[in-house]
């Protein structure tokens, strides 16, 4: 455990990581700059200025009043590591584009695929983000089953059925309950009426970090001999919480992050919950021949050696050896581990968002619309009148109201919700309108948990605020 250890210094990781690097430099011998690459001094202090200011019109991501989408800064350790590579700026397209990038992404990858309990073959590689990732998976769906659907849930990323499109793939549309969670009743018609050749589910959705019924479709599934991609853009790095050695953490669907072990596919995101900056996705399939599908004869390639290049199996073809290097710096500076590295921060996020929705429970100005299964809390301000149209209303009213306090602004996201959904997560909600705004919060901040009582406390104030009668 590290509960005694230092905050890394950010400044002094960066200083050590470019003087490094410089140094380097210049070991392969001096040489003048070209004269086109200067910039005037005065022009370029004016830019940097007016950089730096424009950049303060960003919302406090870092802060843990920050409690909207699902954005939070990366880890020192990942931008000192990203910078000292990008600086370089080796590209992991080829071996001999990035050589210690290259291993760095296939030991990290092998990481990835180790804490999701996938087969040592696992074949698998960084992408640009979650979507290149599912997109990927969907191909190689589409491949081997050309004339079968690709079924995903209503709640799945919006990403999938777009790029059902772009593969020019069937995409079949399966129904989820009020929390987002496919239907097992309707997986399993889906399976016996219609051509499936792939199911989608997914591991921590992004509306309410819902998390599908992963084992038990998975059953239905290899009964019908239909493969799985799980999408754990969001959720994979969860998975550590279902180890034996973590704390069991209430209502957490530990069972269901084992059971992704046996997925044919899975894409994560290091940069969601990786402490990863964007340009950090993963996917792994668990059969190494899939790799057949992205052959490709490009002149550009070199050959070197008689490794598998990783831009032999990536859609893309250049991405940031940075990327690579800041994930395999971070995973050794915070282990995947149950309780220590990641596992400590992901474990705090789930206790976050555990502990937001008791305080929530606790304030009648505030309702709770249903217990977390990993770190998104979704509440309305309890309203006057039950109906949905006042619910919307008072919802973005908090939003902004929260906001927009001079002294400690409280950021929050907006999502809609349909009628139905929420008349069945509270029955005493009255539908007057097909959908309503809720308050949501993405607890992926483990500062979240500390702060639970004093933030809630004062969107429960804000949401009614105390009367002197
Ligand atoms: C974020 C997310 C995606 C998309 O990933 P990007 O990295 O934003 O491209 C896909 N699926 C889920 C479940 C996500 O949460």
């Amino acid at each position: 455990m590290s509960d005694d250890a230092p905050y890394p210094s950010v400044d002094a990781l960066l200083h050590r990581a470019l003087e490094h690097v410089e140094e380097w430099e210049q070991s392969w011998g001096a040489f003048d700059r070209h004269p086109s690459l200067g910039v005037d001094p005065d022009r370029l202090d004016r830019v940097f200025g007016e950089y730096l200011e424009r950049l303060e019109g960003n919302y406090p991501f870092h802060h843990p009043r920050y409690a909207g989408q699902m954005l939070k800064p990366p880890h020192p350790v990942a931008v000192a590591a990203y910078a000292a590579a990008q600086r370089i700026n080796p590209n992991n397209h080829a071996l001999d584009g990035g050589p210690p990038t290259s291993q760095m992404e296939q030991e990290a990858v092998a990481e990835l695929a180790h804490m999701l309990g996938l087969p040592d073959e696992t074949l698998g590689h960084l992408t640009g983000g979650g979507t290149v990732a599912n997109l990927e998976a969907l191909w190689v769906a589409r491949e081997l089953h050309p004339d079968a659907s690709i079924a995903v849930s209503a709640d799945a990323h919006y990403t999938h059925e777009r790029m059902g499109r772009v593969l020019d793939a069937d995409v079949t549309s399966l129904p989820t309950d009020a929390r987002g969670r496919l239907r097992l009743d309707a997986l399993e018609d889906a399976l016996q009426h219609e051509s499936i050749g792939t199911v989608v589910l997914t591991a921590g959705t992004t509306g309410l970090g819902s998390v599908d019924p992963i084992a038990d479709a998975l059953a239905l599934c290899r009964d019908h001999g239909v493969r799985v991609h799980v999408d754990a853009a969001y959720g994979g790095f969860f998975r550590l919480m279902a180890d034996d050695a973590a704390p069991t953490v209430e209502g957490f669907p530990a069972r269901d992050f084992v059971a992704i072990e046996q997925a044919d596919s899975v894409a994560i995101d290091p940069h969601k919950h990786g402490l990863q900056p964007y340009g950090c996705g993963c996917i792994l399939f668990r059969d190494p021949a899939v790799g057949r599908f992205y052959k490709h004869d490009s002149p550009y390639t070199y050959f070197t050696s008689d490794d598998l290049h990783l831009g032999e199996i990536s859609l893309e073809c250049s991405r940031a050896g940075a990327a690579a290097g800041a994930l395999w710096c971070t995973l050794r500076a915070l282990p995947l581990a149950p309780t220590d590295g990641v596992g400590a921060i992901v474990g705090a996020c789930l206790r976050a968002a555990r502990a937001w929705a008791d305080h929530i429970r606790k304030r009648d100005a505030l309702t709770l619309l249903t217990p977390p299964e990993t770190d998104i809390v979704a509440y309305v301000p309890t309203p006057d009148a039950p109906t949905l149209s006042a619910i919307d209303a008072a919802s973005q009213s908090l939003f902004e109201r929260a906001m927009d306090d001079p002294d400690e602004p409280v950021f929050t996201s907006l999502y809609r919700l349909p009628a139905e959904a929420l008349t069945t997560l509270c029955p005493q909600f009255e539908a007057d309108q097909d959908e309503a705004a809720v308050l949501r919060s993405v607890l992926m901040k483990p500062e979240h948990e500390t702060c639970a009582a004093d933030v809630v406390d004062q969107l429960a104030t804000l949401a009614r605020p105390p009367t002197d009668a």
